[in-house]
């Protein structure tokens, strides 16, 4: 079994790679997106039974060298890693065909259950991975169908929607302000339509609250933007 480790922190890779032969695999290492490609791209790419593909990388990131990997009809199976709480890196890296990822820092043992759980289900069609979900509160989301199910039922989300709420995610506990927002979900200017934004706020808060009018998830910061709160006191 022969494993690529595509990965730039030179500390990680060679720790991966020195278990990775321990456990009995032939192992080779990229350490830039560009380079990964053009090892997947040459002939002998087929002797490869797993990537194992960090998302930033350097000169290519690792979302690009994917998309090119299944664009050329690879089923070659796929285990990102993510740094930590990046929800818009898994969500993405599932869609360009990822079968798995794992969030760093990762402990060895299931790093490697799960290599070997890759290795044994072989070269399938990545049509059968699935998005992951994620909670908060009384509230469910389905990354796959957009669906969320809340204390109020079952909601469809807009793709806007969607966005919006994984930015929120992805910065849990941070300040994002209304620029940040409409330039990231609607890449506009922050000069205009603030008013559609605040709207959006007043949905996801009807969607999400158990009180809308006293918002405990995505909270108001006076003067500068919204946060959202996953585990609110
Ligand atoms: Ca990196």
């Amino acid at each position: 079994m022969r494993i690529l480790i595509a990965e730039d922190d030179a500390t990680l890779a060679d720790g991966l790679t020195r278990s990775l032969r321990q456990a009995g695999y032939a192992v080779d290492q990229a350490s830039d997106g560009a380079t990964a490609d053009a090892a997947l791209s040459a002939q002998t790419a087929q002797t490869y039974d797993l990537l194992i593909l960090d998302v930033g990388l350097p000169r290519m990131s690792g979302l690009e060298v994917l998309k090119r990997l299944r664009s050329r009809g690879s089923m070659l199976p796929v285990l990102i890693l993510t740094a930590r709480d990046g929800w818009s890196d898994k969500v993405a890296g599932f869609k360009a065909g990822a079968d798995d990822y794992l969030t760093k820092p990762f402990h060895l043992k299931e790093f490697l259950l799960r290599v070997a759980s890759l290795l044994r289900r072989g070269h399938w069609p990545p049509a059968q991975k699935k998005l992951p979900t994620y909670q908060f509160g009384n509230n469910l989301i389905d990354l796959e169908s957009r669906q969320a199910t809340t204390a109020q039922g079952t909601i469809q989300l807009t793709e806007l929607e969607l966005k919006m709420l994984l930015l929120f995610i992805n910065n849990e506990g941070k300040v994002l302000t209304r620029g940040e927002l409409l330039k990231q979900v609607w890449g506009v200017s922050p000069a205009t339509e603030t008013r559609t934004l605040d709207n959006f706020v007043v949905r996801l808060r009807k969607y999400f609250e158990d009180d809308p009018a006293r918002p405990r998830y995505f909270k108001t910061v006076r003067g500068r933007g919204y946060r959202f709160i996953k585990n609110p006191r």
